[in-house]
């Protein structure tokens, strides 16, 4: 499978710096419009009026998820939308509005758990805030605090042997932030994000904030062709959407479309979910006035729901299906389940193994053991929500949902070149 000596880790490394620049949704969708916007792409309000022509690259954002369109040279009722479609959140924590905790001599952050995480990941890692802040007058900045100033530190063995028996973690009693001694006089957290953010503390007025750990995305493996990060699942995923739409070259009769939507890791029931109205109001406005054109465009179009797959584990491989067993580095996975957790059925898992095959890239396949539940993505909740043809797909990785997660720079390359032949396909 693997040649060796030709690997091209440059876009691992992009990756890697994709993950760095993002360590909240808002600065990921930042991190993505800024992006496009250097890659000739031109920002729309959703309050603005839309006036397209062939050709045009525009985005627009809402909250912490975006969506790019390139227009295809013919209208979207006739030659569809072909869609890449990922999520820019991740498992973390969330700052409560009430965030000032002081017990034991020590001040903490109060936080809630965002997401299914693998907390005790969390544990002893150089951690901080980031995320937005809502400014009176109804503006947003966007805030990382400086260094690596918060930790959740373990409790040592001798004061709980039970722990060889395994950890259980209270996230109300074990999991809040420690950020210091409790003196009395310090400045608080808006303080010190109001001073990150070169902002007046009595002008914020609401928070989005997170914690994320600090630790940049690293090369890992024997010859560095890993990449150990947090948030792989699913920034790996619009990192290489983002490439591939930014790299299409070709005019196509078709749209090609590109959404990174906010909140999947919490079910996606929000106005920037992918249960939310987001995707349909933009293909809407794509679609046009005309009756039936709409329902034309989606009957026409692919979404390629990319989320990130689990690479057979080096020594849990019993969890995986005996003949399902993805491989870092061995390209893109196709995922399937009976039951519709993933969308992919024949038609469209069928078409997307020729795009691979198009992009001359191999293809995995996953599916869950028939004893375990199955998790899920956006590719459902989108393709019911708007009768989308659904494929849902992934790249490898290790540790998912931990706050470091493990994949290969070698499928970076591979996971580009496949959403590239699928969003410049007439197929
Ligand atoms: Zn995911």
């Amino acid at each position: 499978m693997r040649e060796t000596g030709d690997v091209d880790l440059s876009l691992g490394d992009d990756l890697r710096a994709f993950v760095d620049a993002s360590p909240s949704p808002g600065h990921a969708a930042a991190e993505i419009a800024r992006r496009l916007t250097a890659g000739g792409f031109r920002e729309l309000a959703e309050t603005d009026l839309w006036e397209l022509s062939p050709g045009a690259a525009v985005f627009t954002v809402r909250g912490a998820s975006v969506v790019a369109v390139r227009v295809g040279t013919e209208p979207t009722a006739e030659a569809g939308l072909r869609i890449i479609g990922a999520h820019t959140d991740s498992p973390t924590f969330k700052v409560r509005p009430r965030w000032d905790v002081r017990q034991a001599g020590y001040r903490l952050v109060g936080v809630e758990p965002y997401g299914g995480g693998l907390w005790h990941t969390w544990l002893d890692r150089d951690l901080t805030v980031a995320g937005r802040l809502a400014l009176r007058g109804g503006t947003t900045t966007l805030v990382t605090l400086p260094g690596a100033p918060l930790r959740l530190p373990s409790l040592a063995i001798h004061l709980d042997r039970s722990v060889r028996e395994g950890l259980t973690l209270d996230p109300q009693r074990h999991l809040q932030p420690v950020w210091g001694a409790d003196l009395g006089t310090e400045p608080g957290l808006l303080e010190a994000l109001s001073t990150a953010a070169g902002v007046s503390a009595g002008d914020v007025v609401g928070h989005d904030l997170v914690l994320a750990d600090t630790q940049p995305a690293a090369r890992a493996g024997a010859d560095g062709s890993w990449i150990a990060a947090p948030r792989l699942d699913d920034l790996a995923c619009c990192h290489s959407g983002l490439l591939a739409l930014l790299g299409v070259s070709a005019e196509t009769r078709h749209t090609q479309v590109l959404v990174c939507n906010d909140h999947e890791e919490v079910g996606s029931g929000s106005a920037s979910g992918a249960r939310g109205s987001f995707l349909e109001d933009v293909i809407g406005r794509l679609a046009g006035p005309e009756p039936q054109a709409f329902a034309r465009t989606i009957a026409a179009s692919k979404l390629v729901s990319a989320d990130m797959a689990h690479a057979v584990h080096p020594t849990r491989s019993e969890r995986h299906e005996p003949s399902h067993q993805p491989v870092l580095g061995g390209g893109p996975v196709l995922k399937l389940n009976a039951n519709q957790a993933y969308a992919t059925d024949a038609v469209s898992g069928g078409w997307f193994t020729e795009r691979c095959e198009a992009a001359g890239v191999p293809v995995q396949h996953f599916v869950t053991r028939a004893d375990l539940p199955c998790g899920s993505t956006i590719g459902p909740l989108t393709a019911t929500r708007l009768g989308l043809s659904t494929v849902d797909v992934g790249a490898p990785q290790l540790a998912m949902h931990s706050v470091r997660e493990l994949a290969s720079a070698e499928d970076v390359p591979l996971m580009v070149q496949t959403f590239r032949s699928c969003l410049g396909t007439t197929g």
